[in-house]
């Protein structure tokens, strides 16, 4: 293999450009050649595409987003769109290619592999939410946001002592609200994983008016409900007027952390690695720290599983 393709496809996320650079230095390090897909699908499509050398990739690193832009490409689902993109990649030479991004992003790789086009799939979301990788490169920085955030409205909620909803995102994956709540010390933690318990909530709060504490802060998931909602909710049964902060898109932006940065230069590499010794229709993750691959396919039938032992912690700790 001589020339590979690498596109970024679905949500942004902190660490895709690190990813970005890991693959095209990896491949050049082989004298492999490395085009960039721009748009995600649409660009695959189109055949819009350009070569990255190792200079074309210096000085992202630390940047978030991406550099090769990403897209939502409902046209990908029809065939007729595949194939018309592999045949421009197969006039440009390219005969494999790394996808970084999420589930749905994977899902196209493997529609693109059953066409007998090699695909790797590495793992960039927000969200933490594929099955097979402990971590996916882009939550860490977006935790980090959510705690910074979250600090900073303790603040305020100590200095009039309110009780405050901050929503975070996630999508159907609680991974987002369950460690920034851990690490911030969230009063309670609403997740889409466990039963939404209204009462216990309540008593939470109770509790810690009880104990003369006067300000709260309680995270829920966009995957359970809009904070709004709950914040009626709890009015209705309390009388608490409660104050919300939807922390929306700050949460996929920003310089990617250390540990993005290192996760993603792993498994970027790595994907290359396999691409270059032939394999096909695998992902990458990373399992007790160890990088690995595994079926790609294996997203169709495990669920991400968040780790329940962080709520249970969460739960102790903050009685
Ligand atoms: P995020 O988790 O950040 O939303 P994602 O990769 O899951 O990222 P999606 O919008 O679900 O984002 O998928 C990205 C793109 O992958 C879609 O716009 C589409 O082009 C392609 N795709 C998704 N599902 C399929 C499928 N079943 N067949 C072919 N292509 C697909």
């Amino acid at each position: 293999m001589k020339r590979i393709g690498v596109l970024t496809s679905g949500g942004d996320a902190p660490g895709m450009n690190a990813a970005i650079r890991a693959v095209v230095r990896k491949a050049n390090y082989h004298d492999v050649e490395v085009y960039g897909i721009y748009h995600g699908y649409e660009g695959f499509i189109q055949g819009k595409m350009e070569l990255l050398d190792l200079g074309s990739v210096g000085g992202i690193i630390q940047r978030g987003g991406t550099k090769l832009f990403s897209s939502r490409c409902p046209k990908f689902m029809e065939e007729k769109y595949r194939l018309q993109g592999i045949e421009k990649m197969k006039e440009a030479g390219i005969d494999g290619l790394i996808v970084i991004g999420g589930d749905g992003s994977y899902r196209g790789a493997y529609e693109l592999t059953k066409l007998g086009f090699k695909c790797i799939g590495v793992p960039a979301t927000i969200d933490n939410d594929i099955p097979g990788t402990d971590f996916t490169i882009g939550f860490d920085t977006a935790l980090n946001t959510v705690v910074n955030a979250i600090d900073k409205i303790r603040d305020t909620a100590t200095s009039h002592e309110n009780t405050f909803i901050i929503e975070v995102m996630g999508r159907d994956a609680g991974d987002l609200a369950l460690w920034s709540g851990l690490a911030a010390g969230a009063e309670s933690v609403i997740i889409p994983e466990e039963p939404f318990d209204l009462d216990d909530i309540i008593a939470r709060l109770k509790r810690g008016e009880a104990r003369k504490k006067k300000h709260s802060i309680i995270i829920v998931a966009e995957g359970v409900m809009p904070a709004s909602q709950l914040a009626d909710m709890i009015k209705e049964r309390t009388g608490i007027d409660i104050r919300i902060t939807v922390l929306g898109h700050i949460q996929r932006g920003g310089s990617p952390t250390a540990f993005d940065r290192v996760l993603a230069s792993r498994l970027g590499a790595y994907a290359v690695e396999l691409l270059l010794e032939g394999k096909t229709c695998r992902a990458v993750g990373i399992k007790n720290q160890e990088v690995y691959d595994y079926d790609l396919q294996e997203i169709f039938t495990t669920k991400h599983q968040a780790d329940i032992s962080l709520y249970t912690l969460s739960k102790e700790l903050s009685i």
